[in-house]
């Protein structure tokens, strides 16, 4: 992509409205916008980050044999009574239409998704199977000050399993639960596997949480057995023995990615899913659902993975493999031979398949464009320079060392990563 042909929504500062480091770094890097609290537009190079996540996301929903679908975000009221969560979920937006009646704006998707898989559903032939969806949610959160990590309108995947058995909702489970930590995996992200809450419920809902001083949650941590509870439902403190291994507890703050639950009859019940068993007699389906917030995810990258230049996404996730920057200089004959060389690269590089940014702009110093490179953090920086003459500099992100290789070997480079 040719930056000369693309508007720039980079600033000089960091925004006066937003509390959270996530949404400074990431709106003062051109990825989001804010529109109101908690409510962001994704602009090109925020929607790539987001794209990757997502394929992350479903390439493991993927291998669970998971189906994708896509849900409303406009619910019929008489769904969310049906569970009593139309008075029950403080969350829960209404909307009035013109005629009065009453809609929910979906913040999660039981309420749709119950009544849908009974539509696939007679006997016990048809389970299991399971159903998710990358979608737009909207929760009237009390406080969004974390700026991607707490939207009002928010990404989310959501997967719903629907199953016979506990013993086959189980095994499904902790087969989500491997899915899950891979997914945390390739995103370059260490999440904590957290019992969500007390006593005997505690085996059917977790949390993966990723500690970090920005998020909401505090997690009762312990270092050597790697045991892990939310502080919500456990009053332990800092130092206490874990009830596990004896080792000083620690609290850490954490931003909840994940979270999956065992449902079972609580929203198959009140739609009547229900299947015929080998007997013929009718049993209700057993559900789980298992989230992802796809947005958050965005905003924890931004708090871990950044220097005081700016960002520095990991390889799985930056809006682009490679950013080519050229300095075609004063002399109008060095430049044309130097644009000359830095097209035929940026051509190389995508016929190639890198994902390759392209600072082509001419009314910027040197000195603008490593800066404005270094806070977008694309991997892999490449410099066609009079400077550099029939060579190309290279440079990570991550990394201080600059490395002059020849023409030719540059492609290889980027496509190794
Ligand atoms: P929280 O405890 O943070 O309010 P939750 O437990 O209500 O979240 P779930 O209903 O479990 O959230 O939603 C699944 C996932 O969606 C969460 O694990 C989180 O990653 C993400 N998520 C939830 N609420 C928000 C929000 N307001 N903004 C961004 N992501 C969210
Ligand atoms: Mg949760």
């Amino acid at each position: 992509m040719r930056q000369s042909q693309q508007p720039s929504f980079i600033r000089k500062d960091f925004p006066k409205d937003e509390e959270a480091y996530n949404a400074q770094i990431l709106i003062r890097a051109g990825f989001v916008d804010k529109v109101m609290a908690g409510v962001y537009s994704y602009l090109p190079l925020g929607l790539r980050v987001l794209d990757r996540i997502e394929n992350i996301v479903r390439k493991r929903m993927d291998e669970l044999g998971a189906a994708q679908i896509l849900m409303p975000v406009l619910h019929p009221k008489e769904n969310w009574q049906k569970t009593g969560r139309w008075g029950d979920l403080d969350v829960l937006f209404k909307v009035i239409a013109r005629d009065k009646k009453e809609y929910a704006l979906g913040p999660t998707h039981e309420e749709i998704v119950a009544p849908l898989g009974q539509k696939a559903v007679a006997s016990y032939k048809d389970l299991p199977f399971a159903l998710y969806q990358i979608q737009t949610k909207l929760r009237d959160e009390p406080r969004a000050k974390s700026g991607l990590l707490r939207g009002r309108e928010f990404l989310m995947k959501d997967l719903y399993s629907f199953h016979a058995t506990e013993s086959d909702l189980e095994s499904y489970y902790a087969r989500a639960i491997e899915a899950y930590r891979a997914i945390f995996r390739d995103l370059g992200l260490d999440a904590v596997l957290v019992e969500a809450s007390g006593g005997t419920f505690s085996k059917y809902s977790h949390e993966f949480q990723v500690l970090i001083d920005a998020g909401e949650d505090t997690v009762v941590y312990c270092e050597k057995c790697h045991f892990a509870q939310n502080k919500e439902i456990n009053d332990a403190r800092d130092g206490d023995p874990c009830p596990s291994c004896g080792a000083p507890l620690a609290l850490r703050s954490g931003a909840e990615v994940g979270n999956i639950f065992q449902l079972k009859q609580k929203y198959s019940e009140p739609f009547g899913l229900a299947y015929r068993d080998a007997q013929g007699e009718q049993k209700t389906v057993l559900m789980g659902c298992y989230g992802i917030g796809i947005s958050r995810l965005m905003g924890v990258c931004a708090e871990l993975f950044h220097d005081d230049r700016g960002l520095v996404w990991p390889a799985a996730i930056a809006p682009f493999d490679a950013h080519l920057i050229v300095l075609s200089g004063a002399d109008a004959v060095v430049a044309q031979e130097v644009r000359r060389r830095a097209d035929a690269l940026y051509d190389s590089l995508v016929a190639a398949g890198v994902d390759v940014l392209y600072d082509d702009r001419l009314d910027l110093t040197a000195g603008e464009k490593f800066a404005e490179a270094d806070l977008t953090g694309i991997p892999i920086r490449l410099v066609v320079s009079q400077k550099t003459g029939d060579r190309v500099e290279i440079k990570r992100r991550s990394q201080t060392a600059v490395e002059l290789v020849d023409f030719n070997e540059a492609v290889p480079y980027c496509i190794q990563k």
